[in-house]
């Protein structure tokens, strides 16, 4: 595994491009300038396309975020250091250690049982510090509520009642919600009370479905 300074120019660049796309959060943008994104493209056919802003196969049929996405979605967030974060939809890692890097506490949930264990032992490998779990993002993890913050990475048809539970009152979720064939709308829940959310939507966004139950396919 290693991390050149070649790869450190591309990285740069794709930081420049993500401030130029209006990426403002300088803590996001320099947690991402850290993390070598190359290491968390499972599928090396398209390794050398690490640093476009764009998003690829991870294999088990998904996809590593677009960069931009990435970006945008934890500032969105407005992570603090020491915050519990649930993220749903583990995937290769990479946001997982963005999120790591900005210092917050971590549990994150994969339903596809091979992405669970490639991105636990790489995140594992590479000293981020986060637990991660096999199963379905849709019931959450009651057993760590609250949370300060949730970040779900894939697309939701709606917005899961375990999470809204689960979410801490004074709290914020950030889940891209809509149908799976279209776009889905980036949408904040910031909770005020414990029925209580405002809510409001930030663009357009095109995520993988957010899946019920586990897969048992691989
Ligand atoms: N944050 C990831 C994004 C991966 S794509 C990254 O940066 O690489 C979204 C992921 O959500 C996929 O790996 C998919 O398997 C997972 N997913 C879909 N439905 C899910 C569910 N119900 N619970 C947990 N994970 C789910």
């Amino acid at each position: 595994m290693t991390d050149t300074l070649k790869h450190k120019g591309m990285r740069k660049k794709l930081i420049e491009e993500l401030r130029l796309k209006g990426i403002e959060n300088e803590t996001v943008l320099e947690a991402m300038m850290d993390i070598p994104r190359h290491l968390f493209f499972f599928d090396t056919a398209f390794l050398h396309m690490a640093y476009e802003d764009k998003a690829f196969p991870i294999g088990s049929g998904q996809t590593i975020s677009q960069p931009y996405t990435v970006a945008f979605q934890t500032s969105l967030l407005n992570p603090k250091k020491r915050e519990k974060i649930l993220e749903i939809g583990t995937g290769s890692g990479y946001q997982t250690a963005v999120l790591a890097k900005l210092g917050m506490k971590i549990f994150t949930i994969e339903r596809q049982h091979a992405l669970h264990l490639k991105s636990q032992t790489l995140l594992e490998e590479m000293g981020y510090k986060a637990r991660c779990f096999y199963g379905d993002g849709y019931a959450g993890k009651a057993a760590f509520a609250p949370f300060d913050k949730i970040l779900v990475t894939c697309g939701a048809p709606h917005v899961p009642d375990d999470l809204k539970r689960q979410l801490k009152v004074g709290g914020r979720m950030v889940i891209p919600v809509g149908d799976f064939n279209g776009v889905q709308h980036m949408t904040t829940l910031d909770k005020v009370d414990e029925n209580e959310f405002e809510i409001s939507v930030h663009g357009d966004f095109q995520f993988v479905p957010m899946l019920e139950r586990t897969d048992t396919g691989d």
